[in-house]
């Protein structure tokens, strides 16, 4: 059989790469948008919303199928923010421009310390949330999740990852996400579960077969 063509909504080669990576026990070729295509707003306050939004969003400039990613950090004590502003939430509560992604994540961090600032409960898990779409007026929308369970420090530690990683504990090991090698973080990430669960899906509805090699996923 021939490897099924899906576009990524994203125009990000790290991510494509990633996801390759993630899906690659299925017979499955993965492109990203390219600079043509505009942005996608993402206004809603959940996480397949915005899934749904970008993989529509993605089918409908391709005419072709799509699956697009909507992920973010949320902590108990803040009633789930970040959230789904997890990317901008320093910028949201602000109000800036956007920043060079290492430095909007320093004040992202630096945020959620002072918002949880002598807070008892640290509890926080990450969640991605992945949609494929066959076409932008599927009705059947594939829609997987993935969560990563942990604490977020009293400081950041661990110079590897991005985002919140030198913030979020596993308390099975003892380190932030930042601490792990990069290879043991896309094992058990929330991204990773999510595509566990999408390639699942993907078999038992679009009947897209494993490669030699996976027969058994
Ligand atoms: P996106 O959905 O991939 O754009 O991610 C939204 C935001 O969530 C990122 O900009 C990060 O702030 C945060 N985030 C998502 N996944 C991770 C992760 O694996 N580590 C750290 N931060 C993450």
């Amino acid at each position: 059989m021939h490897p099924a063509d899906l576009v990524l909504a994203t125009g990000n080669p790290g991510k494509r790469a990633e996801f390759e990576s993630l899906l690659g026990g299925l017979q499955l070729r993965l492109r990203s948008l390219d600079a043509s295509v505009p942005e996608c707003d993402e206004p809603f306050g959940t996480f397949v919303e915005n899934a749904l939004a970008k993989a529509r969003h993605a089918s409908r400039h391709t005419a072709a199928p799509a699956l697009a990613d909507d992920s973010g950090l949320c902590v108990r004590a803040l009633d789930g923010a970040p959230g789904v502003r997890s990317a901008r939430y320093a910028a949201a509560a602000d109000g800036q421009a956007a920043l060079p992604r290492a430095e909007q994540d320093a004040r992202n961090n630096e945020l959620l310390l002072q918002r949880l600032h002598g807070a008892g409960d640290r509890r926080a898990h990450f969640v991605c949330v992945l949609v494929a779409l066959r076409h932008a007026d599927d009705p059947e929308p594939l829609v997987a999740h993935g969560w990563l369970h942990g604490t977020v420090a009293g400081h950041p530690a661990g110079e590897g990852g991005f985002g919140y990683d030198p913030l979020f504990v596993l308390p099975q090991q003892g380190l932030t996400l930042a601490q792990l090698d990069p290879a043991q973080k896309n094992r058990i990430s929330h991204r990773a579960r999510a595509a566990g669960q999408m390639a699942q899906l993907l078999q038992a509805f679009w009947g897209i077969t494993p490669t030699a090699q996976h027969q058994s996923i």
